[in-house]
């Protein structure tokens, strides 16, 4: 990345929950962040709308049926791209200094991989992406000199409370990722077969996108934050710990080995990972509000509910047992995710299905991103066909 003032950035991802709010730090930051490209699935009208206000001169939109409506919504002299193919040529040839993705979901990968390979720097929002090709990803970013800045807010602390040290030697004992417990934290075992999925929902702390709302409601957001942070941070799952605070004000920490622990606070804005990302090294004076510790009140801490809530468990398991495991994790997740949002199985099922698909696959070690996309579709065709007994 060139360490010029003023970045150039492309959004995958821009109508979404990380896409809007990294749109609202690039206002704030006129001077260091120029918008120069956007990405969403469908839906056109706001991206129309986001490319007349950022002034961005390149669209892309998955859905290519979408794109005729695209070009007639916007201004003159912006180029449109469609199609998966439209997405990975916006990532890689337009020129950017950084490709933040924001994508929900793994369709982000193949942009991703050809944003590094044209030497783009990359601030991943979309944990499942490194959670299903985290080798492939990180060697590639390694191979082609380029940076992974995390905006997940717990990595993204990480990444401060580290200032630069290397997580995979010998200062640190463990990374510490906090958990808000999401809504059902208090919530009795045998009532969670009752949860519907407005309930799932409403998310105590965070203003989040459906999926990864249902993810913290289930801990499998932060199972999947585990596994993303061994990738980011080249330290290993028995290295990387969980601790539910409610207050969601501190966003993580790190143990070094002498029992120091840095961690990171700020609001609970998405605005505060993202503008760290975008003009990282650099902190500059944005938009946001710092705390006002006065009113702040207790911070609690307490263990996760592991033997409710058995998405750290999996997690693990995932991450130990590594190849196409992970990615098998994450793809049963979202189908899962999915299928309880349209009321075909019920809160409890989420794990359930999850848990039924790791134990009947047979893990691929070291793979090709072949492999991972074969293990990916398999585990969503059981998922999707997943019965409760
Ligand atoms: P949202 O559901 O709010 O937004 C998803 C975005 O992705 C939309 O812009 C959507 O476009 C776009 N999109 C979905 N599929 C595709 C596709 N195939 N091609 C192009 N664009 C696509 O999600 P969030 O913003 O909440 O989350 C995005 C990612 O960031 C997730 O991986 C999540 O885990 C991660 N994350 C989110 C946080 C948050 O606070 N929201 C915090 C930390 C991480 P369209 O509008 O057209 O559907």
């Amino acid at each position: 990345m060139t360490d010029r003032k003023r970045r150039k950035v492309v959004v995958l991802g821009s109508t979404g929950s990380i896409g809007r709010s990294a749109l609202r730090v690039a206002r704030d930051l006129p001077g260091d962040i120029e918008i120069t490209g956007l990405a969403a699935a469908t839906n056109h009208g706001q991206l129309a709308a986001q490319a007349r206000e950022t002034g961005a001169k390149r669209v892309a939109i998955y859905d290519a049926s979408k794109a005729d409506a695209l070009r007639a919504a916007l201004p003159p002299g912006v180029e449109v791209f469609a199609g998966p193919e439209g997405l990975v040529e916006l990532a890689a040839e337009t020129g950017a200094d950084i490709v933040l993705v924001a994508i929900v979901g793994t369709a982000g990968l193949a942009p991703v991989l050809a944003a590094i390979r044209a030497g783009r720097d990359i601030a991943v929002a979309s944990k499942e992406i490194l959670v299903m090709a985290g080798e492939i990803v990180t060697t590639e970013t390694v191979r082609h000199g380029v940076r992974l800045l995390p905006v997940d807010s717990e990595h993204n602390a990480i990444h401060q409370c580290l200032a630069g040290r290397d997580g995979g030697a010998g200062e640190v004992a463990r990374l510490i990722l906090t958990a808000s417990g999401g809504p059902f934290r208090e919530t009795p075992a045998a009532e969670l077969d009752q949860v519907t999925p407005a309930r799932a929902l409403r998310h105590p702390t965070w203003d989040m996108g459906p999926k990864i709302t249902i993810d913290s409601a289930t801990l499998f957001n932060k199972g999947l934050e585990m596994i993303e942070a061994r990738w980011l941070f080249g330290i290993g799952m028995d290295r990387i710990d969980v601790v539910v605070h409610p207050q969601s004000l501190i966003h993580s920490m790190v143990e070094f080995v002498d029992g120091s622990v840095i961690a990171q606070m700020s609001r609970t804005d998405m605005a505060f990972p993202i503008q760290y990302a975008l003009t990282w090294p650099r902190r500059v004076r944005g938009g946001m509000e710092p705390l006002d510790f006065a009113a702040l009140g207790a911070l609690t801490f307490e263990a996760p509910r592991d033997d409710v809530f058995p998405a750290l468990g999996l997690a693990r398991q995932a991450g130990n047992t590594g190849g196409t495991m992970p990615a098998v994790f994450n793809a049963a997740n979202e189908v899962a995710v999915d299928r309880f949002r349209a009321g075909e199985i019920t809160f409890p099922d989420i794990w359930r299905v999850v848990e039924g698909v790791m134990e009947a696959h047979d893990a691929v070690p070291s793979p090709g991103l072949p492999a991972i996309l074969a293990a990916d579709a398999e585990a969503r065709g059981m998922a999707g066909s997943w019965r409760s007994r």
